[in-house]
């Protein structure tokens, strides 16, 4: 069995560094059987040839798919999924250090949102529980 000859004008799948894909590209130059010059079908250019199945290609698609994850939720977001479903935003206060809270007082903070007064910590702090998480902010206590 031989393996099909190569030559100028073939397919032949290749990685394409501007599609960053691998695409089909047609042979443009070999020397000594070895394909050197390809096209890429797709958008023309013309480029070294590199073989699709090559161990770099395999190693570039691992690190794309750990950066491309999909949407990850925080153990404080899911928290804060259940505890809004309670909630009346329309309620909420806007937050002033200045303003009298009380634990489960629904707030709405500038920078982090909606939150609920979860724990009042005498004499100025209070814990709210944000989208974001829970933090410890500066208030007045009721
Ligand atoms: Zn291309």
């Amino acid at each position: 069995m031989t393996a099909k000859v190569l030559s100028a004008g073939d397919y032949i799948a290749s990685k394409c560094t501007k599609c960053k894909d691998t695409t089909g590209h047609t042979i443009v130059a070999m020397v000594g059987g070895k394909v050197i010059k390809v096209e890429c079908n797709t958008c023309g250019s013309i480029h070294n040839y590199r073989d699709a199945s090559s161990k770099k290609v395999a190693a570039a698609k691992k690190t794309s798919s750990t950066g491309s994850s999909k949407p990850r939720t925080t153990k404080a977001e899911r928290a804060w999924e259940e505890l809004q479903q309670n909630l009346r935003p329309e309620e909420a206060i806007p937050y002033n250090m200045n303003t009298p809270m009380r634990e489960e007082m629904l707030i709405r903070h500038p920078t982090f949102g909606l939150g609920l007064v979860l724990n009042c910590i005498r004499p100025n702090k209070m814990e709210v529980h944000f989208q974001s998480g829970i933090k410890l902010l500066r208030c007045k206590i009721d």
